[in-house]
């Protein structure tokens, strides 16, 4: 039975009988906005590869987390940018390091806000890795004694969620025990399961917690990027050890490996939309190339579309503001003329002005 009596244009003639048939939602409760702290008092810091995103000290960033709940955003992921480094990485379980302070303010300026912190000691040794150096091979097993501390520290400053970002061989489960055996049964995990070695993670070393690293690579750990059953079984382990919720990072050139995890797993998944994910389509938005509000929103839904539950994303404010406009149909910012919907024209985009007219994040 095909043509004429299937027309699948029959459900695409108009806006309303799109939203109609959509099948992937968006809502800003899909998201979690990352989050940069440092030290220092006033500041709100531009971060130039990440636009729109910012270096925010401790009381900026209870006011960003206050505005993010406002725009009904559920969760943050804090990373820390702390003043002294030293290749023990000590400052990361320090209970009145950067992260703790910023755990404890938003958790008493903002209750209900989810707060999940970053797991990891790259910002805080000196030559930036994920862990111990020994004989110029990131040591595994001691590293990951001090990944269940930093956990342990940002649990007891009251961080509802751990992600930890190491991609160590057994770091869910050592920090499970550390949990369990200091009565935090309430806290949970969200692993970065399958991590890939990225480039596209390099706006975010260079300018956001400003920790490349001095030598190497991270090829060692994080995941080659050629391999997809790989993830699977980082997944699954993870899984086995303890994790609460499961992530593939980077998102979009990875997409085939969120819909496989979704297919084989109902532990509910997370995307990590990462800086350099943004930062091209910002590049390309200010080159005149892309509209940048156009291109976030198919960014997001593919993750959704592909079987995300969670997107971590620098877009996340911008889109939380987009939804929660209540004339706003996703998707259709700028409808052709013969398709224009009786909904009240919207600033900027429905009236054809171009992206780059409309500030991002302001
Ligand atoms: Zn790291």
């Amino acid at each position: 039975m095909g043509f004429p009596s299937q027309r699948l244009r029959r459900l695409r003639k108009n806006d309303n009988m799109r939203r109609l048939v959509r099948e992937t939602g968006l809502s800003a409760g899909d998201f979690i906005q990352p989050l940069f702290v440092v030290e220092g008092g006033g500041v709100r810091r531009e971060i130039s590869s990440i636009a729109g995103n910012y270096h925010l000290s401790v009381d900026m960033l209870v006011e960003e987390a206050r505005e993010l709940s406002g725009l009904g955003i559920p969760a943050v992921l804090l990373f820390g940018i702390p003043e002294g480094k030293d290749d023990s990485a000590a400052g990361a379980y320090a209970p009145d390091g950067i992260v703790q302070r910023a755990v404890q303010a938003i958790k008493k300026a903002v209750p209900g806000m989810v707060v999940i912190t970053d797991v990891c000691l790259c910002e805080h040794t000196t030559h930036g890795h994920c862990g111990i150096i020994r004989n110029g091979y990131l040591a595994n097993d001691p590293t990951t004694q001090i990944i269940a501390r930093i956990a342990l520290s940002h649990v007891e400053a009251g961080a509802d969620i751990v992600a930890p970002a190491a991609m160590m061989d057994g770091q869910i489960r050592a920090i499970r025990t550390t949990l369990e055996e200091h009565g935090h049964h309430e806290a949970a995990i969200m692993a970065y399961a399958a991590k890939y070695a990225s480039k596209l993670y390099d706006p975010f070393f260079k300018h956001g917690t400003q920790s490349p690293v001095a030598f190497g690579d991270k090829r060692s750990h994080q995941m080659d990027f050629a391999n997809s059953r790989e993830a699977m079984r980082e997944i699954e382990l993870d899984i086995e050890e303890g994790a609460d919720i499961v992530m593939v990072k980077p998102a979009l050139f990875y997409l085939d490996v969120v819909y496989q995890a979704r297919q084989r797993f109902d532990t509910p998944l997370a995307v990590y939309n990462v800086s350099g994910e943004y930062a091209m389509v910002q590049a390309a938005a200010e080159a005149g190339r892309l509209d940048f509000q156009a291109v976030m929103q198919e960014a997001l839904v593919s993750c959704k579309r592909a079987g995300a539950d969670v997107i971590i994303s620098y877009y996340a404010k911008e889109a939380a503001r987009l939804l929660n406009r209540p004339a706003y149909s996703w998707h259709s910012a700028r409808p052709l003329p013969e398709f224009q919907s009786d909904a009240p024209a919207l600033d900027g985009n429905a009236r054809g002005v171009s992206s780059m007219d409309v500030k991002v994040g302001s």
